[in-house]
């Protein structure tokens, strides 16, 4: 990882090439490349090879999410503060969004075979953490741009797979208003698509308790977020959903938890 300190080399105009080591800036020198970006320039796309990674000195680059229509939202914005092309030390060699030059400027890249040769992650558990790591900003990344374009319906119809897949149980604790603090909309919102589920027969939902009665039409009612994030998060962990663990290893028995309750007790759907 590179530790970010006090800039050392003063003539390279990017705060993390500028505060690299000594030694380790000596090693990268001769194979940095000084290149001029073009405004509009996609340095790489979603899911493509991730070639070289740029570290802007006064171009500066965005980092945009699009939904497969082609309408877009910025995630974050790279300039001589950072680098874009971080996949390629977490262990992966696709990044999940697109990486476009906002504007024209000057930046230096290295190509991400020589970065990934300087930054050799030391053991496995490192690369699990990273690719997790990266899997978890892919997931952030499809939470902004569904919370921009995609309906109330399709996003909570979403967010119960979300916890269907990240839970054993076949039930969810989970109240209208809770849900709607967790997407950022009006409980009114919520309770209109918790009832078009309800009355399509694809949940049941009783007193802060759901039950999903037909996950196939439940995933057909999501935005493509969720098939996304997920393929996302199987191609860097391709154990997940759940594995068993390494055999001879015994899980501690899980302790019994008291039954849930809702939130906010007593509201219920009405029907
Ligand atoms: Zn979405």
């Amino acid at each position: 990882m590179i530790k970010i300190s006090k800039p050392q080399h003063a003539l390279v105009q990017n705060q993390l090439l500028a505060s690299l080591p000594q030694a380790d800036y000596q090693r990268w020198a001769p194979h940095l490349e000084s290149v001029e970006l073009r405004a509009g320039q996609a340095l790489y796309g979603a899911g493509s090879e991730v070639a070289y990674v740029y570290f802007p000195s006064t171009a500066v680059i965005s980092l945009i999410s699009m939904t497969r229509d082609g309408a877009s939202v910025e995630l974050a914005v790279v300039g001589a503060e950072g680098m874009a092309g971080v996949a390629v030390w977490m262990g992966s060699s696709t990044m999940f969004g697109q990486a476009v030059v906002q504007s024209a400027g000057h930046a230096y890249r290295l190509r991400a075979p020589t970065l990934r040769g300087e930054l050799q992650p030391s053991g496995a558990v490192l690369a699990l953490l990273l690719q997790y790591t990266q899997a978890l900003m892919a997931h952030v990344a499809q939470t902004a741009l569904c919370n921009r374009y995609h309906t109330i319906d399709q996003q909570l119809s979403k967010r119960l797979l979300l916890a269907l897949d990240r839970s054993s149980a076949v039930e969810l604790s989970m109240t209208q208003e809770g849900v709607a603090n967790l997407l950022g909309v009006r409980r009114e919102g919520v309770t209109a698509a918790a009832l078009k589920l309800q009355h399509a027969g694809v949940i049941r939902y009783q007193r802060g308790h759901i039950v999903v009665l037909d996950r196939d039409r439940l995933e057909r009612c999501a935005c493509e977020c969720y098939a996304s994030a997920k393929r996302e998060h199987q191609r860097l962990l391709p154990s997940w959903p759940m594995r068993n663990p390494p055999s001879g290893v015994p899980l501690p028995y899980p302790r019994p938890v008291p039954p849930a309750r809702p939130w906010h007790a007593g509201f219920a759907l009405a029907t």
